[in-house]
């Protein structure tokens, strides 16, 4: 639902994550071997939050996150928190990296806030809004090992019913904003009706504005259908392909706003200012100018503390020289 968020032309933010700080990582690793409390482990991601909101008001962005000090796997991290799983050994993703997937071995059911923590520690801590974080219905689906439901249909419909329960927490808390990560879907075009679905069941009704944020896959199936997904907002990665998904979208629908992903965030060099004011530029082909909000092109989890602050300054300032060009 499109609400007066009161924010300048062309709103910056970031995608989600930030890096762990050393401290939290060594943290979390004694947690997993017992060494330290459950307590202890939440001081320091608690830490790590005031950290991340300190640096996104450096920085200068317009609409903030809580950085997710507290999420390791975005789905094992969900399913951890409600009913119906059981959390399997470590399986291989890709390349050395492993994580333990989740298995549905009965009803799905929701037990307690999973993001409101952070979320409240976050939004208490600025008067920028913050946005809610939740990985979708459809990614939660394809990404855990189903033992109970009878279709995929049937667990997206599970799924998308608890994460709205947490969409109806984060909106009573004052979030205002709500992002629904949906990376799955980027190899799965031919089931973006079944994730539109899972959307619209978590959204339909609530008084927040939607992002879904979903990573760069075989875009030339997903763009004709893109216009089927009921969020505000579809946020994607366009600096890492060097800008070629405009031509994929183009002759087709985009009714909804766009999160332009204007520095790529998988390289350690940083993306110069004037380098992403020609990326904004290059994005008017395409998008009228109150479509556009400024991100980078996915989370900046595996980048360091220092690159993020880095890149997101370069983007913070070739956004404010963008919107001179728009001024009246
Ligand atoms: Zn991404």
């Amino acid at each position: 639902m499109k609400l007066d968020l009161n924010l300048s032309q062309f709103p910056t933010t970031s995608v989600g994550s930030f890096p762990k700080p050393d401290y939290l990582a060594d943290a979390r690793r004694k947690f997993y071997k017992k060494e330290i409390s459950r307590e202890e482990l939440l001081e320091l991601e608690e830490k790590a939050t005031r950290e991340f909101i300190k640096m996104q008001e450096r920085v200068g962005l317009d609409v903030l996150v809580d950085g997710e000090a507290e999420r390791g796997d975005m789905a094992t991290f969900f399913a951890e928190r409600l009913d119906g799983f059981e959390i399997s050994e470590p399986v291989r993703s890709y390349g050395n990296r492993y994580y333990k997937k989740p298995r549905i071995v009965s009803e799905i059911e929701f037990r307690e806030p999973m993001t409101l923590h952070f979320f409240k520690l976050a939004q208490n801590l600025t008067s920028k809004p913050v946005k809610g974080m939740l990985t979708g219905p459809y990614t939660m689906m394809d990404w855990s090992f189903n033992e109970h439901y009878s279709s995929r249909e049937e667990v997206v419909h599970a799924f998308a019913k608890v994460l709205r329960e947490e969409a109806i927490e984060l909106q009573k808390a004052g979030c205002k904003i709500i992002q629904i990560d949906e990376p799955a879907l980027s190899v799965r075009s031919d089931e973006i009706e079944l994730a539109a679905e899972g959307l619209k069941m978590v959204v339909e009704g609530l008084e927040m504005y939607s992002i879904t944020h979903i990573c760069y896959g075989a875009f030339e199936h997903l763009a004709p259908k893109i216009h089927l997904l009921p969020v505000d907002q579809i946020d994607l990665e366009f600096a890492g392909r060097d800008f070629e998904l405009l031509e994929q979208l183009r002759g087709h629908e985009f009714p909804q706003d766009v999160g332009l992903g204007v520095f790529d965030v998988h390289t350690h060099k940083i993306t110069p200012q004037k380098e992403i004011e020609k990326n904004l530029e290059k994005a008017l082909e395409f998008f009228r100018p109150e479509q556009i909000w400024v991100d980078p092109d996915c989370g900046l989890k595996t980048r360091t503390l220092e690159e993020s602050e880095e890149g997101l300054k370069e983007m913070v300032e070739a956004t404010k020289v963008f919107r001179t060009k728009f001024e009246k």
